[in-house]
């Protein structure tokens, strides 16, 4: 990591986030650490200071929306940024806790997600979804409003894949509680191109 790196606290890691993000959503983005330079310095190895738990969606691209660059976020993506049956998406972030150090763990959902709408469809309408694809419809329903599905169904589902985190992950809740991270959630916008953090979500 470089030496300006901002990020000696976990407070400090989830400020560089929203900073990068309003770069980005102002249109003035940095384009930190993606010289050949920077590519060369971590050769020997990462030590990134955020986990992002995103969507897949080609439009939440995590590394350009928080405009940063190699080495400094560490991304795991599905669709609908679930915590998952196999146990890969909670490996991951546990990975980068336990052994990369990062110093905030950050769920983040997005305004029009196709996972999280199919949801809210099936539970209108009870369809069953084709293939392996009900598995994203079983890790969201429960996040939702039972009696209306569609509202405030974004922020809903990231702060209870918050909750899903700490409750499923020793690792990542010990580490909460150590202080060693903070974790929080938040949409990103694609009309205004901000991070709106989570109230459920954010650190107390
Ligand atoms: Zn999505």
């Amino acid at each position: 990591m470089s030496a300006s790196s901002p990020v000696a606290t976990p407070r400090a890691a989830l400020d560089a986030l929203v900073a990068g993000n309003r770069r980005f959503a102002a249109g003035t983005p940095a384009h930190p650490h993606q010289t050949a330079d920077h590519r060369r310095l971590l050769e020997g190895g990462q030590a990134p200071y955020a986990v992002v738990l995103g969507c897949s969606d080609s439009r939440a691209s995590v590394e350009l929306l928080f405009d940063q660059g190699f080495g400094d976020v560490f991304v795991v993506r599905n669709a609908g940024h679930v915590m998952g049956r196999s146990g890969t998406a909670q490996a991951s972030i546990e990975f980068a806790v336990a052994e990369l150090g990062v110093k905030v763990v950050y769920v983040l959902g997005h305004q029009s997600c196709g996972a999280i709408a199919a949801t809210v469809a099936h539970l209108v309408d009870g369809a069953p979804l084709p293939g392996a694809m009900n598995i994203l419809v079983d890790l969201t329903r429960g996040h939702l409003d039972p009696e209306d599905p569609a509202r405030d169904a974004v922020a809903r589902h990231v702060a209870g894949t918050v909750r899903d985190l700490l409750t499923e992950s020793p690792i990542v809740a010990e580490a909460v509680e150590r202080g060693d991270v903070l974790i929080a959630g938040g949409w990103y916008g694609l009309e205004d191109g901000l991070v709106h953090p989570v109230e459920a979500a954010l650190p107390a």
